[in-house]
Order: structure tokens, then C-alpha cells, then sequence
């Protein structure tokens, strides 16, 4: 099999720049990325590109194949997993991982999750509050590096600073080549002499911090804030990771809540239901004058527009449903027994429908009756 010409794969010429060389990997790798290309042959032509930037990505590779093309006297051909670095290490920089890591790449750190619970009320106006919350931050003895303040931090000699290592595995079909974690460094790419003695040679501390939170009016149970930056601390120099807070809203005594309508149910009695009345009811705002007409029934709802969440995102404000409960009087004394028959006996009538069997009311309905 014939080797295609290192610089004919990624498109540049011999004399293009490292930075050139970069940016042509970069695109043609993302475009045969088996991931993204399912095409056939994607696979093939993305090992090719890989293996040709490995080689001429590498200073000292790239003069070995400038001298001697594809028959390397000296390292018995490039690329197969033979060196470090590679397209992994890149890839991972802007893919957000996948695959192998290069230890010693800046990488952005863990996101965390905090729940919050909050009242309903916070939830429905917002409020300006602190938490804290149990995380690492970079040592500051050491700067991060876990090392004790002017002892070295070396490149580990084993694997050169990648944190693995190739082994051979003798297997039933022949010698294979595995990767595996560095025992020297045990992954980390370095070896730390003195050891910072606040870490303990971690670079990281783990502490309680505060961080100020600002509820957002109208946030329901269950949505999530992210806090950008005060998640883990990142590797390497790094950005940190994000922090996302989940807020459980706890339940009312009087209100219900659904997206950004109120409900909320107001008893009456049977007087005030038959005769009207003008009453004050709670809302979230205050409370709030409602008219209940003469001959209103039980589980009529009412409107209160806009006495309800202002949404959270900014799109209008909710309303407050008024659900009212005609209640049935009980214990009554003689005297009210006596006038209620009194206009049990006035009134004559029967409530419509009543007395007539469920068989009848279905037959109604059914001939639209
Ligand atoms: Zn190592
Ligand atoms: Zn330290």
C-alpha cells in the first residue's frame, strides 16, 4: 500500500506554517470525524489525517519526514500509535473531550448542582440571597500546582508528560498495543518533589464558599440558574465550571400555583352566595376587592386580572383565579332550622333536575335537551 504524501493530505504546501498546518488538520479532522461523517471512508481518510499531523505537528518528526519521506531509517515508520501527542490531545481541546487527554491541556472544570429551596413568595418576587456551598478552589499556597513554594514540578520521564504509556499484549491474534495510565505519574503528566503541605500536592482545597444568588421573580419549582464560573476549578489554567442551581418552591397554605396563574379558593356561605356580596380577598399583591353576584354557585371561578406571577422570562403577568366554595350551613340552631324551612316552604320549587333519575339526565343530554 502506497502512503499518500503527508503534506497532499491535509491540502498545504512544504512550506506552510505550523500555524497553517494546525489550521488544516483542525478543519479536515472535524469534517472525516467518524462522530460527525458517517460517509464511508471517513474512518480511513480521518486516521490519515491524524497520522499526518502527528507527524508534522512534530518539529523533529516533521525534518525526519522532509529528509526521508515515508522510509524513516531510523523510527521504523511514523505514526500507529508509536508517538505522543497526537490528534486525540487536540481534538479533546475542541470537542470537549471523548477522547484521550492530554494531562497537561487546560481544561475547564466540573459543573456542579445545588439544590435551593426557596418559599413561594421568593419564588414569586425574587430576592437577593447567599448560599454556600461545599467545593474545591485552586490551593492558594502552591498556586495550584502542588508543589511546596520553589521546589520543581517535573515533566514525568516515563510518558514524557502524557500520562499514558503503550504496552504490548500478547494476544491469540497477535501483539497488540495498549494504552494505559502512566504508573509513575499515575496520569498526571508530572512529579511534584515537595509536595505543598496545605494540599497535600492535590493543587485543589476543598472549602465552603458563599456565593450570592439572585432569585429571579418568578421562577418555578424545578427551573435551574446557572451561575457561570462557580462551578469546579479548571486544570491547567483552565476556566472553572458552571454552577447550576435547582430551585424547589415550597406549597402555600392559601395559594396554588400553575406557571404563573393563582389559584385559590374562597368559602362562602350559602346567604352570601344566594344574596351577593363584596369581599376582600387575598392575593400575592394584596388584597384585592371581589363583587360575588347574587345566585352565584359553588365552584365558579372568578378572575383577578393580573393579580398573578409576573413570568419569568419577561413574557407578561399571570392572572389569580378565584375558585369560590359555596359551604353548606351546619349545626344550625332551631331558629335557623325553623327559617329554612320557612323558605324550603316559600320557595316551593325542587332544584332542577333533581328527582329525575341519572338514566333521564343521560337521555336529555343525549337529545340535546
Ligand atoms: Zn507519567
Ligand atoms: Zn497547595
Amino acid at each position: 500500500m502506497s502512503k499518500r504524501d503527508y503534506y497532499e493530505v491535509l491540502g498545504v504546501t512544504k512550506s506552510a506554517s505550523a500555524d497553517e498546518i494546525k489550521k488544516a488538520y483542525r478543519k479536515l479532522s472535524k469534517q472525516y470525524h467518524p462522530d460527525i461523517n458517517k460517509e464511508a471512508g471517513a474512518d480511513e481518510k480521518f486516521k490519515e489525517i491524524a497520522e499526518a499531523y502527528e507527524v508534522l505537528s512534530d518539529p523533529q518528526k516533521k525534518s525526519r519526514y522532509d529528509q526521508f519521506g515515508h522510509q524513516d531509517p531510523g523510527a521504523g515508520g511514523f505514526g500507529g500509535g508509536g508517538g505522543f501527542g497526537g490528534f486525540d490531545d487536540i481534538f479533546s481541546s475542541f470537542f470537549g473531550g471523548g477522547g484521550r487527554r492530554d494531562p497537561n491541556a487546560p481544561r475547564k472544570g466540573d459543573d456542579l448542582q445545588y439544590r435551593m429551596n426557596i418559599s413561594f413568595m421568593d419564588a414569586v418576587f425574587g430576592k437577593e440571597t447567599e448560599i454556600e456551598i461545599p467545593k474545591e478552589e485552586n490551593c492558594t499556597t502552591c498556586s495550584g500546582t502542588g508543589a511546596k513554594p520553589g521546589s520543581d514540578v517535573t515533566t514525568c520521564g516515563t510518558c514524557g508528560g502524557v500520562g499514558e504509556v503503550n504496552q504490548a499484549v500478547d494476544t491469540p491474534f497477535g501483539r497488540m498495543m495498549n494504552r494505559t495510565t502512566c504508573r509513575t505519574c499515575r496520569g498526571e503528566g508530572k512529579i511534584i518533589k515537595d509536595k505543598c503541605t496545605t494540599c497535600h500536592g492535590a493543587g485543589k482545597v476543598k472549602v465552603r464558599k458563599k456565593i450570592k444568588v439572585s432569585i429571579p421573580a418568578g421562577v418555578d419549582d424545578g427551573q435551574q440558574l446557572r451561575v457561570s464560573g462557580q462551578g469546579e476549578p479548571g486544570f491547567n489554567g483552565g476556566p472553572s465550571g458552571d454552577l447550576y442551581i435547582v430551585f424547589r418552591v415550597s406549597n402555600h397554605e392559601h395559594f396554588e400555583r400553575d406557571g404563573d396563574d393563582i389559584y385559590y379558593e374562597l368559602h362562602i356561605t350559602f346567604a352570601q352566595a344566594a344574596l351577593g356580596d363584596e369581599l376582600e380577598v387575598p392575593t400575592v399583591h394584596g388584597k384585592v376587592k371581589l363583587r360575588i353576584p347574587a345566585g352565584t354557585q359553588s365552584n365558579t371561578q372568578m378572575r383577578l386580572k393580573g393579580k398573578g406571577v409576573k413570568n419569568v422570562h419577561g413574557y407578561g403577568q399571570g392572572d389569580q383565579h378565584v375558585i369560590i366554595k359555596v359551604q353548606t350551613p351546619q349545626d344550625l340552631s332551631e331558629r335557623q332550622k325553623e327559617l329554612l324551612r320557612e323558605f324550603a316552604e316559600i320557595s316551593g320549587d325542587i332544584p332542577e333536575e333533581h328527582g329525575s333519575s341519572l338514566f333521564d339526565r343521560i337521555k336529555k343530554r343525549i337529545k340535546g335537551e
